[in-house]
């Protein structure tokens, strides 16, 4: 592997200015599970890795009055091990047990998964569906901007240089609000062929509220906004279910590659709605 600096910074802004001071050709490192993959495989060349290791700011997870506020270098263990995101976040904690194996979760970070921008990463389905902002560290002050809006392609966001990730802002939904989270992978801790996230409120038997997103069928994670019309105020019934997996097969926009067909990842897309929706039903 061709050398380069590795710089240590304890707080945001020495991070930014050593970001900047080596502009394009330094890469911020959280866990490290991604940036080292692609060095060792030559997808990536830089002259400098800036450590967000040992930076208190980035880290820790609280609730803070309706919204829970995700440190960017929680590591999916932490997230695992958190009674507060199990109880609260459930869909987040089940997308963070499934995420790769114990050695991964030990280091790979919140942070990193969402930077890192595949349109497989787990942690995003389940905080889309729950209107989730993230906290931007910029050279000249704190942004914030929706999950929604973050992603521009695969492995590409609206982060510019000498930009780090903050923290993850969860907005809490109603009490009524369910979320469930899908992950379809080759093997057990693969990464997802299609994974997908659902928040439902259900009044009576009628659906009140409902966001659906798939990943790894899109150049970005997907909000499914067809499915989400179709299901809004109606009864969830064996027609409404089928209709929706249609309409789920129709909505995305999937590739072919070494982990499955486009083919497979269309019918898989309408399979994992319904079994999201047959969740939170119970049927
Ligand atoms: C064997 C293996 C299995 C895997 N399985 C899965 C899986 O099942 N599901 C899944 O979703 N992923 C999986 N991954 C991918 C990876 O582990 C995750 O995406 C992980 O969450 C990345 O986090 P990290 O802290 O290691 O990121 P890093 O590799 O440190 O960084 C990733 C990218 O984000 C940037 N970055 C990191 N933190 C910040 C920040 N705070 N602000 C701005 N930019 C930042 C970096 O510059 C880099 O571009 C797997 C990887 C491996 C090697």
């Amino acid at each position: 592997m061709k050398r380069f600096d590795y710089l240590m910074p304890t707080n945001i802004k020495e991070a930014i200015e050593a970001q900047l001071q080596y502009g394009e050709r330094a890469k911020f490192i959280s866990g490290g599970t991604d940036v080292l993959v692609r060095l060792k495989q030559r997808a990536l060349d830089v002259d400098c890795l800036v450590s967000l290791r040992r930076i208190p700011e980035l880290k820790g997870i609280e609730a803070n009055g309706n919204t829970i506020r995700i440190g960017a270098m929680s590591t999916f263990r932490e997230l695992i091990q958190s009674q507060l995101i199990k109880e609260q976040l459930p869909g987040l904690w089940k997308a963070a047990r499934v995420l790769a194996n114990p050695q991964i979760r030990n280091v790979a970070t919140i942070g990193g998964n969402i930077s890192n921008a595949a349109p497989s990463a787990d942690s995003v389905p389940p905080l889309m569906v729950l209107n989730t902002n993230l906290l931007i560290h910029t050279p000249n002050g704190l942004r914030e901007e929706a999950l929604e809006d973050f992603f521009l392609g695969p492995g590409k966001t609206r982060l510019k240089e000498g930009e780090v990730l903050k923290e993850i802002v969860v907005n809490l939904p109603p009490v009524n609000c369910k979320t469930f989270f899908v992950k379809v992978g080759r093997v057990s801790q693969d990464i997802a062929v299609v994974n997908g996230a659902m928040a439902i409120e259900l009044e009576g038997d009628q659906v009140k509220t409902v966001k659906c997103v798939l990943g790894a069928v899109a150049p970005t994670p997907l909000r499914l906004k067809g499915v989400e019309q179709r299901l809004l105020g109606q009864k969830i019934d064996p027609h409404l279910l089928r209709d929706v997996q249609q309409l789920a097969e129709e909505e995305v926009r999937p590739i072919s590659d070494v982990r499955a067909s486009a083919e497979y990842r269309r019918h898989l897309s309408g399979v994992i709605v319904r079994r999201l929706i047959e969740m939170a039903t119970g049927i």
